[in-house]
């Protein structure tokens, strides 16, 4: 029996997780769940899974949900600090860390910490804190699980025991496939009129909205680089974006001797959810069987960076290093608010990033202090960019 805590067990990924927890109630039973705002989801996850704590982010929406929990043994908590506490229980084996955003790194660091196996779908703890989140997880032998579909399947087609270091192990290459998202080929001229509707419409995935807007942008992908660099120990230049707009190969391995290994699914989150919750073992994970013959063809292009700028400036930021892939991250995160709020034009995501981190370049990076305080001022200048486009 594997005891977990869900972070954003209302998102997403959560609603995915408790989805395959429920086929398994031999296997896992859940310790805590934690969300923000749907308190009715929250409300209902606890009465099905009974977990021993639930955490929201303010006293208020504690006490509305304490309100919603009678009958219940379950204790409700509130703040950053409450999730910090239900990631390091002693009783808890695994955490999903699957809070969206930068809010997601204090609690996923307070899970590494307490070494414990870290089911990481929040890639922005990797983009800001790459480096600090590693070595958390090696000081502590925490076990480290990725759940983004791509480095899930990267992680499948790598050797058992792969350590880091690719090249002894025969690693050439990481091939990390995108879908191209909902303007792959869309007229590069009629970008500035795209809305938030359609930005969010992804033709493969339900996701959350910010990582939906990511994937228009190709954003997504480019936080991916990142997160792959960390994850595997992989140089910027060993880690190669391929557009495969079918979405079944989910990332490859290519190996010194010319083999690439591919991990293939149907395009659904519970087969990575699955294969890490149940690691190393294999659990049924609800997903339909793959039809390679109904599928019939698998087709794959290169990226444009015309048309993705998003992209072209991750792999900037992460050859820049130090504080530049948070710059990235919080203003993106900005800058995909704004757009959602119709405050800023489809194009103006790119460009907000672009003028941040030009703005901001050499910010240092010695502590994770300093990580937030470059979240913070990126913050500020991508609000004040954005907020000098409005007409008077
Ligand atoms: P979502 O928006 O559906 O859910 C986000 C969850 O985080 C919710 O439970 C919400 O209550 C919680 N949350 C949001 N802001 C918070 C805050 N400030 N403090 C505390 N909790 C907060 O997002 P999602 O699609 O489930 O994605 C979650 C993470 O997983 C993201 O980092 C995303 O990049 C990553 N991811 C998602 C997918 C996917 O298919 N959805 C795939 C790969 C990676
Ligand atoms: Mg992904």
């Amino acid at each position: 029996m594997k005891n977990l805590t869900i972070l954003g067990a209302t998102g997403t990924i959560g609603v995915n997780t408790l989805d395959v927890v429920a086929r398994h109630p031999d296997k896992f039973r859940v310790v805590a769940l934690t969300g923000q705002s749907q308190l009715e989801r929250l409300a209902r996850q606890c009465h099905r899974f009974r977990p021993k704590y639930a955490v929201v982010m303010t006293p208020d929406k504690a006490q509305a949900l304490q309100a919603m929990l009678t009958g219940l043994d379950t204790r409700v908590m509130a703040g950053i600090e409450a999730l910090e506490y239900v990631a390091a229980l002693d009783e808890v084996d695994s955490v999903m860390a699957a809070i969206v955003g930068a809010a997601g790194l204090r609690p996923a660091m307070a899970a590494a910490r307490a070494g414990k196996r870290v089911l990481l779908a929040n890639k922005e703890t990797l983009v800001m804190a790459g480096r600090f989140f590693m070595d958390a997880v090696r000081q502590h032998a925490a076990t480290l699980l990725p759940i983004d579909s791509e480095h899930n399947a990267v992680f499948q087609a790598l050797p058992n025991g792969y350590s880091g270091d690719p090249d002894s192990h025969g690693v050439r290459r990481v091939l990390l496939t995108a879908s191209g998202g909902p303007f792959r080929a869309r007229a590069i001229e009629t970008l500035r009129d795209v809305t938030p509707e359609e930005a969010v419409a992804h033709p493969n995935w339900v996701m959350g909205r910010k990582i939906s807007v990511d994937s228009a942008t190709m954003m997504n992908k480019g936080l991916e680089v990142i997160e792959a660099h960390w994850l595997f120990d992989a140089h910027p230049r060993q880690i190669e974006v391929v557009i495969h707009p079918q979405s079944i190969i989910h990332s490859m391995v290519e190996y010194r001797d010319g083999s690439v290994l591919a991990q293939l699914s149907n395009p659904d989150m519970r087969t990575p959810i699955a294969h890490a919750l149940a690691y190393p073992e294999r659990v049924e994970a609800g997903v339909g069987w793959l039809d390679l013959a109904k599928i019939g063809t698998l087709t794959f292009e290169s990226p444009d960076y015309a048309r993705f700028p998003c992209l072209r400036l991750a792999y900037q930021a992460l050859a820049a290093g130090d504080a530049a892939p948070a710059i990235l991250n919080a203003a993106n995160e900005e800058a995909v608010a704004a757009f959602l709020g119709h405050r800023l034009p489809y194009p103006g995501i790119a460009a907000t990033l672009e003028a941040v981190l030009d703005r901001l370049s050499g910010h240092a990076a010695t502590s994770l202090e300093d990580l937030m305080a470059a979240d913070a001022a990126a913050r500020r200048q991508a609000r004040a960019w954005i907020a000098a486009l409005q007409p008077a």
